[in-house]
């Protein structure tokens, strides 16, 4: 822990990336002096059993990930790889944006992951969940029938002001993770996947900024119809 602490100084405050080429690591720590790293490789489709998402790899897929890592990261970072017992392999996906997030005739609302899967590089997917919740919760409130409106009626103008307010919320989020992940991981930012990709080594100041935590859309507050 300590040589780990000495490399990232703020473990504890801050979750952390490392940027290398067509890769990138976060590292963080949890309660318990505990560290948690993730390792992000761009590889081909992987054939999954079941419904998991979540892969035990074999051996040597693990000594050969050490040893690439030796060449990746930094010592500290290379030797906490290097040193945890059963590394896994989880694959990320996200989705294109629902076309609405009410359905069945706007009798049946999606909320959280089921709304809107994302990759994990937005930092964003707990917070949208909850915030659909509230607004959900207030849309429902403010529509839920005072006894004069028909009762039918009420529960869909809800569930369309949650959609109108949380649809072009989540749309720019997701899609956002989606870019930000591609260019941490280098991949080309064409239309088709393709043309150059992010390099850390060469990249802009300006190139850079997109990869603030203040580039996500609504960074700094989503409607909440309250
Ligand atoms: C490995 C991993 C790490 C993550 N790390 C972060 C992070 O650091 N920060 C972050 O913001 N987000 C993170 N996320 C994402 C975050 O966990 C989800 O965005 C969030 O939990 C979504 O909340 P949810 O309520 O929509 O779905 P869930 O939390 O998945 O809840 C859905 C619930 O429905 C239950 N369920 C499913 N089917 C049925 C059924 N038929 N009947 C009854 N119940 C059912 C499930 O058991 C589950 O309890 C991570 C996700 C994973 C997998």
């Amino acid at each position: 822990m300590v040589d780990i602490r000495r490399a990232y100084p703020e473990l504890g405050n801050c979750l952390y990336f490392d940027l290398a080429y067509k890769t990138h690591a976060v590292l963080y720590e949890l309660p318990k002096n505990r560290l948690n790293w993730l390792w992000y490789i761009n590889g081909d489709e992987p054939e999954l059993m079941g419904s998991s998402v979540t892969m035990k790899v074999s051996e040597a897929t693990v000594s050969e990930m050490k040893e690439e890592a030796e060449r990746v990261w930094c010592p500290e970072l290379a030797r906490l790889i290097g040193e945890t017992a059963e590394p896994f392999v989880n694959v990320i996906y996200d989705a294109e944006p629902l076309p609405g997030l009410s359905w069945a005739g706007g009798r049946v609302a999606l909320v959280g992951d089921a709304a809107h899967p994302t990759t994990p590089h937005g930092l964003r997917s707990t917070n949208m969940s909850i915030l659909d919740a509230r607004v959900l919760g207030c849309c429902l409130a403010r529509w839920g029938g005072d006894g004069n409106a028909e009762p039918t009626s009420t529960p869909r103008r809800a569930l369309a002001e949650y959609e109108a307010a949380r649809r072009p919320v989540v749309a720019a989020q997701v899609l956002h993770a989606r870019r930000l992940g591609r260019l941490k991981q280098g991949l080309g930012m064409g239309s088709a996947g393709d043309g150059e990709g992010f390099d850390s080594r060469t990249a802009t100041e300006e190139e850079i900024s997109q990869l603030r935590q203040s580039s996500m859309p609504y960074f700094s507050g989503a409607p909440t119809i309250e």
